[in-house]
């Protein structure tokens, strides 16, 4: 697995739970890789934050067509996305 998979597996486990096999390679990903345990850590933080404003207005969120995740939480995981896969193209 690369890193750039393991990123777009760790987005997508916050908003639905990954097949086990799939689960399973992330996590060993994830003992090998720091790059990725730490994005792991971030995303997770910063889904918490999306989980705290949709709480307090998710009726916002709902008419953007991003229930459960704030706009611009999802550009920033996005940005820091390609930021790891450029550093670990270097
Ligand atoms: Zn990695």
């Amino acid at each position: 697995m690369t890193c750039k998979e393991a990123a777009l597996l760790l987005t997508q486990s916050i908003d639905e739970p990954l097949p086990r096999r799939v689960a399973l390679r992330l996590r060993l990903h994830l003992l090998i890789c720091r790059t990725c345990a730490t994005l792991k850590k971030e995303l997770i933080a910063l889904s918490e934050a999306a989980a705290l404003l949709a709480a307090q207005d998710p009726s916002e969120l709902q008419a953007i067509g991003a229930p459960g995740l704030d706009p611009q939480i999802a550009e920033a995981l996005k940005k820091r996305i390609r930021d790891e896969e450029g550093k670990n193209s270097l």
